[in-house]
C-alpha cells in the first residue's frame, strides 16, 4: 500500500523534484471512503457543523487523507492519489485556487487563459447534462478542475489532450512531462 501511494506520488513530481512536497509530513490511509467533519462559518457568523463523505482531502500544512480502493472501479476511476497531491502543488503558493507556482518560462497570462476558457465550456457541457469524458466533479471550482485534469493527464492523457488542448499543453509544461506522446 506504501509502495503503491508513494509511486503514485512521485509521478506528478518526477521531473521537480521531492521538494514540492515540502513543509508538511504524513499521509492518513482510510479504507474506502471516509466522513469527514467540516466547519463553515455563515455571513453572520453562526458556524455550522456536517458531515461529508470524501475519497480523499488535502489542506494547507496538513496531512494528504487518502481513501483507498483495493478496486479501482470503486473509486469510479479516480485517481485519488494523484487528485490530493495536486492539491499540494497548488497549495505551494497560498491556498488552493487551480494555479500552483509555475516554472520558469511559463506564462501565467496562458495558464489562466487555457483553464478559465476550459472550466467555463466544462461547467457548461455538466450543466447541459452531458455525459463528459472528465469526472463532473471537476466542474466543482477552478481548484477541483486543475486536480481532476491532473488526474487525468497522467492517467488518460488522451482524452484530455482531445478534450482540452490547451489544459494538456499547460500541465505538460507545469510537469515537465508528456504522457500523450509516450502512450502513442
Ligand atoms: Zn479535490
Amino acid at each position: 500500500m506504501r509502495l503503491e501511494i508513494a509511486l503514485q506520488a512521485c509521478l506528478p513530481v518526477l521531473e521537480f523534484g521531492l521538494d514540492a512536497y515540502r513543509d508538511w509530513v504524513g499521509i492518513v490511509v482510510y479504507q474506502g471512503e471516509f466522513v469527514a467533519r467540516r466547519r463553515i462559518l455563515d455571513e453572520d457568523g453562526i458556524e455550522h457543523e456536517y458531515d461529508e463523505t470524501a475519497m480523499g482531502e488535502a489542506s494547507n500544512f496538513g496531512p494528504v487523507v487518502l481513501g483507498w480502493f483495493d478496486d479501482f472501479a470503486e473509486a469510479d476511476g479516480a485517481n485519488v492519489v494523484i487528485h490530493e497531491f495536486a492539491h499540494k502543488l497548488d497549495m505551494l503558493n497560498g491556498d488552493a485556487d487551480g494555479c500552483p507556482p509555475l516554472h520558469r518560462g511559463m506564462s501565467l497570462d496562458s495558464w489562466i487563459e487555457a483553464f478559465d476558457l476550459a472550466f467555463n465550456d466544462f461547467c457548461a457541457r455538466v450543466d447541459a447534462g452531458e455525459d463528459t469524458w472528465i469526472d463532473p466533479y471537476a466542474s466543482e471550482d477552478p481548484a477541483e478542475f486543475f486536480a481532476v485534469c491532473s488526474e487525468v493527464f497522467f492517467t488518460g492523457s488522451e482524452v484530455l489532450k482531445r478534450e482540452y488542448p490547451e489544459v494538456y499543453q499547460q500541465l505538460a509544461l507545469f510537469y515537465k512531462q508528456d504522457p500523450a506522446k509516450q502512450d502513442a
